[in-house]
């Protein structure tokens, strides 16, 4: 299998002009399998400036037609590479192949989602007091940054350049230093599948050095940024200097609040998967329990009996349901949490352990009866760890749910058309699930209130994200 390990720069791989590739560890087996170039500064600089040549020179006015085709064609060479893509993913993440599989699936129908958007996405006319004809247009930008994290590298790679691509903008992808290789691949399959040069373009590097260079360069008009807040924090202030437009996806701790009159078996067996998913490493991880009293006990104990069902191991087998942390420090990082756990005197009800063996794996580990001040309640923890809580009163109950910094996502199990409606509407949160643990829908918009983000990916929202809107007014006498 070939690993791409240089960057792609003006629809060519390219070694950068100076430094020493960083070397890429496989989770799984802790061995390093590739090395991968990292670009400089002046890497940089020839990639935005081949990036605005070509938005200038074509594709900003390539009849949309025409782009819609590329567009799918794109969509068409992923599909035919989804087997390389889906293992590529897996090595350098240590993603569950079958998992691994499904996002590159998803990465596909992202492509054909906004080739089709192209055309169906517009201005309006509007009927201005003193006559004449108005009209908005909605245009291209320019030259877009897309910073994406380790966690789903393949599909957010894909969510943030399609529509950018879509709407006419030109894209620089910086995928996270621990997971470039799939972000590469994009670069160069893209290319293949009839973008022109310089359109797409992928430059791996360290965020705290290359990241900053990007996001402060002149031509760059937009940095469209997922990871933590702390970064997203770092992106904003850089981007005020010159006003650059910003749109941030970033960290969360979302409630899972389930009713006594809900189906709460069903939701009891279907909820590990809500938190312990990708291995918590997880925006949208249901992290934080909400059980009304009269259910917790039985809850409680159909949850645990789910989540030692849950299959931890090797990331290539098909039945793998959990594979390892992505790195020996975010495993660290979260054995952190557990440890605050402990000596807070939490009541383990499974889980907290490192299982024997090769990897950075660590056991799902459920936490109950968490005090509304620890650690592990507040904070994203970004790890197979969750918070299961009792609660008696639906207003005392939202009122710690939204007292949460974040509000990303969240789900609500009841069988009562009015409450689940009461209770959403009132969830501070930019996506809610109602008898569902489904987050993201490649038509409708993903992105979080206050400490989560700001702008939103996915469905025709994004489009608007990536687009200026000029009004134009013709005088008609
Ligand atoms: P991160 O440390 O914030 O890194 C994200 C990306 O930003 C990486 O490509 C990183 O490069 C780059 N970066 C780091 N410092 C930078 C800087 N100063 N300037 C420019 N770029 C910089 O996040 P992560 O650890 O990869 O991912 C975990 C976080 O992402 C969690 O908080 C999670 O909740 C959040 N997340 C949010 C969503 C969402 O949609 N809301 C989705 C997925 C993940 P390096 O890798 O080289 O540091
Ligand atoms: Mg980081």
């Amino acid at each position: 299998m070939t690993i791409p390990t240089k960057l792609f720069i003006d629809g060519a791989y390219r070694s950068p002009v100076a430094g020493r590739p960083t070397p890429l560890v496989n989770p799984a087996t802790e061995a390093v399998f590739a090395e991968v170039d990292s670009a400089t500064p002046a890497d940089i600089n020839a990639a935005v400036e081949s990036a605005q040549k070509a938005w200038e020179n074509g594709w900003r006015d390539m009849a949309p037609g025409k782009r819609t085709e590329i567009l799918f064609n794109v969509a068409r060479v992923l599909r035919e590479n989804l087997e390389y893509l889906a293992q590529l993913e897996m090595q350098q993440i240590g993603k569950p192949i079958a998992d691994a599989r499904d996002e590159i699936g998803l990465g596909a129908r992202v492509f054909e989602f906004y080739a089709g958007a192209v055309t169906k996405f517009y201005g309006q006319t509007i009927p201005v007091s003193r006559g004449g004809i108005d009209f908005t247009l909605r245009q291209s930008m320019g030259v877009v940054a897309c910073i994406v994290p380790w966690n789903f590298p393949f599909p957010i790679a894909c969510w943030k350049t399609a529509p950018a691509l879509a709407a006419g903008n030109c894209v620089i992808l910086k995928p996270a230093s621990i997971s470039p290789l799939t972000a590469i691949a994009l670069g160069e399959l893209a290319h293949k599948a009839g973008l022109p040069p310089g359109v797409l373009q992928v430059l791996p590097g360290s965020g705290s050095a290359m990241g900053e260079a990007l996001v402060t360069h002149p031509l760059i008009r937009k940095v469209s940024f997922t990871g933590s807040t702390s970064v997203g924090q770092r992106i904003m202030q850089l981007a005020s200097a010159g006003i650059k437009r910003v749109s941030l996806e970033l960290g969360g701790k979302s409630p899972n609040i389930v009713f006594a009159d809900s189906d709460w078996q069903r939701a009891a067996d279907s909820s590990p998967m809500s938190v312990f998913a990708n291995t918590g490493q997880d925006c949208c991880a249901r992290s934080r329990m909400f059980v009304e009293r009269s259910v917790f006990e039985p809850f409680l104990e159909t949850f645990v009996a789910a989540t030692r069902k849950l299959i931890v191991g090797d990331p290539a087998s098909d039945q793998t349901q959990l594979g390892p942390l992505v790195s020996a420090s975010q495993r660290a990082s979260v054995e952190e949490y557990i440890a605050a756990a402990r000596s807070a005197g939490t009541r383990f009800a499974c889980g907290g352990s490192r299982p024997s063996g090769t990897g950075y794996y660590l056991e799902p580990t459920v936490l109950a009866d968490v005090g509304s001040n620890d650690r592990c309640w507040r904070e994203e923890i970004f790890g197979p760890v969750v918070c299961i809580v009792p609660f008696d009163d639906e207003a005392a109950m939202l009122r710690e749910v939204n007292a949460s910094p974040y509000g990303l996502s969240g789900s609500i199990w009841t069988n009562d058309i009015r409450r689940a409606l009461r209770v959403a509407r009132r969830v501070e949160s930019g996506v809610i699930s109602i008898n569902s643990h489904s987050s993201v829908h490649v038509e409708a918009p993903f992105g979080g209130y206050k400490q989560s983000g700001i702008g939103r990916d996915l469905g025709m929202a994004a489009m608007e994200g990536y687009t200026e809107l000029k009004n134009i007014y013709i005088a008609d006498n």
